[in-house]
C-alpha cells in the first residue's frame, strides 16, 4: 500500500518536473532559467530511478535502478546552488575555477558510485530486506557517501544564505519571492533528519519525496516574480525596438550586436551592417569612423533620397569593473532638430525684408575676411551705400512702396556682387559690400556700374514706376585702417562726402 502511494506520488512528481523542465530550459531566456531547467532534469532522473527501484522485482533490478538515479543525484545540489547564484546576479563567481569547483564532488560521486563494485567507497554493503511482503534495499553507507552528504548540506546552506541576503535587502513583491525561495530551501532541510534516522525503518528516500514540492515552490517563485528575467527582456526589447540605432562593439571594435534601426542608418552611409570590424565597415567613411573611435558626439549629414538628413552619433564605453569591455554606439535621426536649428540660425542672421545678410552676420563675415586679408597681405575694399532721399520715396509711395524699393535694390545688389563678395543690409536703407582681392580702383569701377544701373532702373510698385539713386563711399584696406571698424569709418566718411557733393555718386577718399 505504502509503495503504491509513493509510486503514484513519484510518478506525478516526474510529470511535474518534465513540465517544469520544458518550460524553463526550452522556453526560458536567461541563464538561471536554463540552469533551473537542467536542475529539473537531474531530479527527474533521480525520481524516475527511485520509482523504478522501489517497483523492481529483483535485487539486481533494484541495484540497477539505484545506479540510474546517480545520473541525477550527484548533480542536483550543484544546480540548486547554481540557480541561486545566477538568479541573484552573482554569475561571475561561476566563471573559470568557480564553475569547476562546484562540480568536483558531484563528478567524483558519479564515478565512485558507478565503480562501487570495485572499491565499496560509496556503499560498503547492499542488503535486501523484506517488509510486509515487499523487498526493500538497505544500503550501508561508505566513506564517500558522507562526503556527498556534506556537499549537499554545504550547497544547500550556501544557497539559503544567498537567498537570505537578498531577502533582507528586498522589499514588496521581491521580499515575498525570496520568502518562497527560503521556504523551498527549508523543506530540503526537513528531509535530512528523516533520512538520517531512517524514519519508518524501511529505507525510504525522503529527499526524493520532498524534492517535488520544493522544486514546485522554486518554480513558482522564479516564474511568478521573475523580475530579473523581466529586466533582461525589457532591456532586450528597448534595444531591439528603439528608434535609435544601437550597435554594440567589443573592445576590439568588432560589431557584436545591432538593432533594426541601425540597419537603416547604415543604409544612409551606403554600408550594409554585419558582425565585422568597424574599421572595415566604415572604410569609406573615415570621419564617421574617427568619431566612433575617439568616443565623440558629432552630427553628420547625408543625402538620402534627395533629402538632407542629419544623424547624431554618440559613442560610449561599456565598462565592467572599471575595465572597458566594449562600446555602445547610438545613431539618432536629428533631421528635424537640425533643420529647425539651421532655420533659426538663418533667421537670426538674415534680414527679413531683403533676404540679405543682416548687420550681425555681415559684420562677423566681414571682420573675418578683413583679418584673413591682413594676414595674407591681400587687397580688400568696402562699399558703403545709402539710398538718396529715401524719406521722399516713403512719403510719395507709402511704406510699402519704400519696402518694394528696398527689396528690388537688394536683389540688384545680390546680382551684381556675388561669389566671394559679402553683401549686407546694415541699416534702414543702408547697405555695405566687402570685396575680397579687390583694390580701390576695381571697387570704384564696380560701384559705378552698380550706381548707374540703380539710377536707370525703374521699380514698379502698384503700377507706379519708382526711381531712386544711391550714394556710395569706397574704402580700401591699408595700413592706415587699423581694423575693420576703422575701414568702415573710412567708407562712411566717403559716403558722407558723396552725399554732400550732390548724391548719386561714388567717392573714394584720397589717402591722407
Ligand atoms: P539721404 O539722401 O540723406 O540719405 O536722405 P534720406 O531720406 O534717405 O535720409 P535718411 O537716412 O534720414 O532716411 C532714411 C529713411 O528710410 C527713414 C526711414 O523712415 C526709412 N526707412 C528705414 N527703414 C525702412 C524700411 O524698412 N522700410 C521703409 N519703407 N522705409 C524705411
Ligand atoms: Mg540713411
Ligand atoms: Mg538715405
Amino acid at each position: 500500500m505504502i509503495i503504491k502511494f509513493i509510486s503514484v506520488y513519484l510518478f506525478v512528481g516526474v510529470l511535474l518536473l518534465s513540465f517544469m523542465f520544458v518550460n524553463s530550459f526550452v522556453r526560458g531566456n536567461s541563464s538561471y532559467t536554463k540552469a533551473f531547467g537542467v536542475f529539473c532534469l537531474t531530479t527527474q532522473v533521480y525520481l524516475l530511478g527511485y520509482l523504478l527501484e522501489i517497483n523492481a522485482g529483483s535485487l539486481e533490478d533494484m541495484f540497477f535502478w539505484n545506479q540510474v538515479q546517480y545520473f541525477g543525484i550527484p548533480f542536483f545540489p550543484a544546480l540548486w546552488l547554481i540557480v541561486s547564484i545566477l538568479y541573484t546576479g552573482k554569475g561571475k563567481y561561476l566563471k573559470g575555477v568557480g564553475g569547476i569547483v562546484v562540480f568536483i564532488i558531484p563528478v567524483t560521486t558519479f564515478f565512485l558510485r558507478l565503480t562501487n563494485g570495485w572499491h565499496h567507497w560509496y556503499y560498503s554493503a547492499v542488503i535486501l530486506q523484506e517488509f510486509r511482503g515487499i523487498n526493500f534495499m538497505l544500503l550501508t553507507k561508505g566513506p564517500w557517501y558522507f562526503v556527498q552528504i556534506a556537499y549537499v548540506l554545504t550547497t544547500l546552506f550556501i544557497s539559503t544564505w544567498i537567498y537570505y541576503q537578498r531577502y533582507q535587502n528586498s522589499t514588496g513583491d521581491e521580499k515575498m519571492q525570496f520568502r518562497l525561495l527560503l521556504l523551498a530551501s527549508g523543506l530540503m532541510y526537513l528531509a535530512m533528519p528523516l533520512v538520517a534516522v531512517n524514519a519508518g525503518g524501511i529505507g525510504i528516500d525522503y529527499t526524493a519525496l520532498i524534492l517535488p514540492p520544493c522544486i514546485l515552490l522554486l518554480y513558482l517563485s522564479l516564474t511568478q516574480y521573475n523580475f530579473l528575467e523581466i529586466k533582461d527582456l525589457a532591456r532586450e526589447r528597448v534595444f531591439e525596438e528603439s528608434g535609435t540605432g544601437l550597435i554594440l562593439l567589443n573592445r576590439f571594435y568588432r560589431v557584436v550586436d545591432y538593432n533594426d534601426a541601425s540597419i537603416a542608418f547604415f543604409r544612409w552611409f551606403d554600408v550594409s551592417i554585419s558582425e565585422e570590424q568597424l574599421k572595415i565597415l566604415l572604410a569609406d567613411q573615415p570621419e564617421l569612423l574617427n568619431c566612433v573611435m575617439e568616443s565623440k558626439t558629432q552630427v553628420f549629414h547625408f543625402s538620402v533620397d534627395g533629402e538632407v538628413r542629419y544623424v547624431s552619433i554618440h559613442s560610449r564605453d561599456v565598462q565592467n569593473k572599471k575595465e572597458i569591455v566594449g562600446y555602445l554606439i547610438s545613431f539618432e535621426d536629428v533631421t528635424e532638430r537640425e533643420t529647425l536649428k539651421q532655420r533659426l540660425i538663418e533667421m537670426a542672421n538674415t534680414d527679413e525684408l531683403t533676404r540679405l545678410n543682416n548687420r550681425r552676420r555681415f559684420t562677423a563675415c566681414a571682420e573675418a575676411a578683413d583679418l584673413r586679408a591682413r594676414r595674407n597681405h591681400e587687397n580688400l575694399s568696402v562699399l558703403m551705400m545709402d539710398i538718396d532721399f529715401f524719406k521722399k520715396v516713403n512719403d510719395s509711395y507709402g511704406h510699402h512702396g519704400g519696402d518694394a524699393v528696398l527689396r528690388d535694390f537688394a536683389a540688384m545688389l545680390a546680382d551684381t556682387f556675388s561669389g566671394t563678395d559679402i553683401v549686407g543690409r546694415i541699416g534702414g536703407e543702408e547697405f555695405a559690400v566687402v570685396m575680397l582681392n579687390t583694390d580701390a580702383k576695381k571697387a570704384v569701377s564696380k560701384a559705378e556700374v552698380f550706381r548707374k544701373a540703380v539710377a536707370e532702373k525703374m521699380i514698379i510698385h502698384e503700377d507706379q514706376a519708382i526711381r531712386v539713386t544711391v550714394s556710395i563711399g569706397v574704402a580700401e584696406l591699408s595700413e592706415a585702417t587699423a581694423d575693420f571698424d576703422a575701414l568702415m569709418n573710412c567708407a562712411d566718411r566717403a559716403l558722407y562726402k558723396a552725399k554732400n557733393s550732390g548724391r548719386n555718386q561714388t567717392v573714394l577718399l584720397k589717402k591722407t
